[in-house]
């Protein structure tokens, strides 16, 4: 048996080979459906003969190595959804922990590749052609530095790196992470120059997961049987709804006392602040990445899945020009379809309330 596959090996490989020299990296499908007519024409190629093919699994950049930035490249490689390449301004660190992730698939069971690079000259050829980039680069608040400061030093970062993304992956879908998350997500649409459905930021997914994983510590049930909805900014006047959260269908006010719902919104509002405090150094990792990764597989396999987003509103809940947390389709070509839901009076006045803070933040930025 062993003597007989190794006569056939040689052929089989070489039918491969000539197989994959027809197709490009560039015609992967997650983008160049998404950028159908020119923009997926020009940048498709065939290959030559002997030029390097990396093959056809989806292209995932994380810009920052940080904490949520390797916890999510870390995912996405462990359930094999792309290759991903690990960027951040530091040298050694995310190609440490890019081969960290390659050594572990021989135990994890997966193919996808990780690569980790440097950025801190500038050069993001690595990144080329990725279907989505994920950022997570940025400084954490110190001490003395105003919410304007730390606005004002993300925002640099954001467009630096967006600036490069640009050049790189013109047909990318951008999910921004770093804080302020819809001021940012703002920025990098700005910077970007991209179709609003190919920039959104990540938040509500996170935001509703702490709200179910609290509801479902209270009915002592299944988190799967648990599903909430967060809308709003990602602040601490972000907007849970208890009237469309449920546990197995039912909304939470047909099982909960008010008091109840009240202290379940209330820890969610401040969800991120309660790790802070517990960490004592840095912030939430864990969710905030699996949050992302949720987003990056809804549009890598075109899932069509209504997941709460900050994406660009142009009117809809009557809030114009301005990134807030809404219900969104998410799939391959990016936000597909903004879902509008009917908000009661006073859910609609702390959905505008929080839509104000996000504006706050993006005049002082003049964006
Ligand atoms: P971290 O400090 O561990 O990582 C940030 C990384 O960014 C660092 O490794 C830093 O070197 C890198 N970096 C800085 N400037 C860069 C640049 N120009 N190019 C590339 N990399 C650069 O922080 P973290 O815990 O990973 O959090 C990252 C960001 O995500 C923060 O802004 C945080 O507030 C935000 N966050 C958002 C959510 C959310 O719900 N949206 C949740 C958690 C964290």
């Amino acid at each position: 048996m062993l003597r007989r596959l190794l006569r056939i090996w040689p052929r089989t490989r070489s039918r491969v080979r000539s197989e994959k020299e027809k197709i490009t990296r560039h015609s992967r499908p997650a983008c160049g459906r998404q950028a159908q007519g020119k923009e997926a024409l020009s940048t498709q190629r065939i290959a030559k003969k002997g030029e390097e093919i990396d093959g056809m699994r989806k292209k995932v950049t994380v810009v920052g190595g940080g904490f949520v930035g390797s916890t999510t490249a870390q995912r996405i490689v462990d359930r094999e959804l792309a290759d991903v390449v690990l960027t951040d301004i530091l040298d050694g660190p995310p190609a440490g922990k890019a081969l960290d992730m390659m050594e572990s698939g021989p135990i994890t069971r997966t193919d996808s590749r990780a690569t980790g690079i440097s950025t801190a000259n500038g050069d993001y050829s690595a990144t080329a052609n990725s279907d989505v980039v994920v950022i997570t680069a940025g400084f954490p608040r110190k001490p003395g530095m105003s919410r304007d400061d730390l606005l004002k030093a993300n925002y640099d970062v954001v467009k630096a790196v967006v600036e490069q993304i640009v050049r790189h992956s013109p047909n990318c879908i951008i999910i921004v992470v770093t804080n302020p998350l819809d001021a940012m997500a703002q920025a990098a649409w700005k910077v970007s120059g991209f179709p609003k459905s190919r920039v959104l930021g990540m938040a509500g997914v996170l935001d509703s997961a702490r709200m179910s994983a609290f509801v479902a510590m209270e009915c002592k049930v299944s988190v799967e049987n648990v599903h909430s909805f967060v809308l709003g900014g990602h602040g601490d006047d972000m907007v849970p709804l208890p009237r469309y959260s449920t546990v197995a269908g039912i909304p939470l006010p047909d099982l909960l006392k008010k008091e109840r719902i009240d202290a379940i919104v209330e820890r969610t509002r401040k969800g991120g602040a309660e790790i802070v405090n517990l960490l004592k150094t840095g912030s939430a990792y864990y969710a905030p990445s699996a949050a992302a990764v949720e987003m990056v597989e809804a549009i890598l396999k075109d899932k069509k899945k209504i997941l709460p987003c900050a994406v660009y509103l142009d009117g809809e809940y009557g809030i114009k020009g301005l990134f807030v947390g809404v219900p969104v389709k998410l799939g391959a070509k990016g936000v597909e379809e903004i879902i509008q839901i009917k908000l009661t009076a006073e859910e609609n006045m702390a959905l505008q309330k929080s839509a104000g803070s996000v504006k706050e933040l993006v005049s002082v930025l003049g964006i």
